[in-house]
């Protein structure tokens, strides 16, 4: 990371209390989270600069939080878990995000992999992300206004695409953008019930694994002006 980015950083440490910010670490870490470099890169990501200001206090709690749009910014246990599963295997080169929402799990996975390409179908959250991470100086990351079912094949194969609201089914056209050994994960279902899975593109075929209930809102369909 270059000076200029670690002063940004920690430039916004300052606007909440480093306490409540420890705390979240901590939090995240008995429930389970285990990656140092994924708690590290939570710890220094100014989260209350994803949210509205009215929000701002916030922040640094375990919760999802609107962000407008009838759209959520993801919880940080979530943002943690999927970002871990994401890297289980080792470091990851591209990723494909579906739903950059705020773009605070697009901040969190640009600290911790070469490249992010990041799908949002509403212009208008994704050009307000697209800010915040130039503010940030997070440079690693390119944006696509479009709908997430379609993924973004131009530029595939990915090595990891996470996505970041719940899908009825899993979209056809992300398991044919994932790389030999690539890694999905994704939540699936409709309401109330919906499990988080993680979906590797083996030699022959597709491993899945099923890791628990979740909670998030849903992939619509086609981008929205
Ligand atoms: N990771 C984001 C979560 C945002 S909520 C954050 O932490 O802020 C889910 C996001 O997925 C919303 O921004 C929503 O607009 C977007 N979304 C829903 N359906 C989509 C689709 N088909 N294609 C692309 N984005 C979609």
């Amino acid at each position: 990371m270059s000076r200029e980015q670690d002063d940004m950083l920690r430039r916004g440490i300052g606007m909440t209390s480093q306490r409540t910010r420890e705390r979240l670490i901590q939090r995240l870490y008995e429930e389970g989270v285990s990656n140092a470099k994924v708690l590290e890169v939570i710890r220094r990501t100014p989260r209350h600069l994803f949210v509205d200001e009215a929000l701002a206090h916030r922040a640094y709690e375990d919760t999802a939080l609107p962000i407008g749009h009838n759209q959520t910014i993801s919880q940080p246990y979530m943002v943690a878990r999927m970002s871990e599963l994401l890297l289980e295997a080792g470091p990851l080169d591209k990723v494909m995000e579906i739903g950059t929402g705020s773009g605070y799990q697009t901040a969190v996975l640009s600290q911790l992999v070469e490249r992010v390409f990041s799908v949002e179908r509403i212009k208008v959250l994704q050009d307000r992300a697209k800010e915040r991470l130039v503010e940030l100086n997070l440079r690693n990351v390119v944006f696509r206004w479009g709908d997430g079912w379609e993924g973004w094949p131009a530029l595939a194969p990915y090595n990891g695409i996470i996505v970041t609201a719940v899908a009825t089914d899993v979209p056809q056209a992300l398991l044919d953008q994932l790389a030999p050994g690539g890694r999905l994960v994704i939540p699936v279902g409709s309401g109330e019930v919906q499990q988080l899975m993680l979906i590797i593109r083996e030699e022959h075929g597709f491993s899945r694994r099923v890791l628990g209930s979740v909670r998030f809102v849903p992939l619509l369909n086609g981008p929205l002006a």
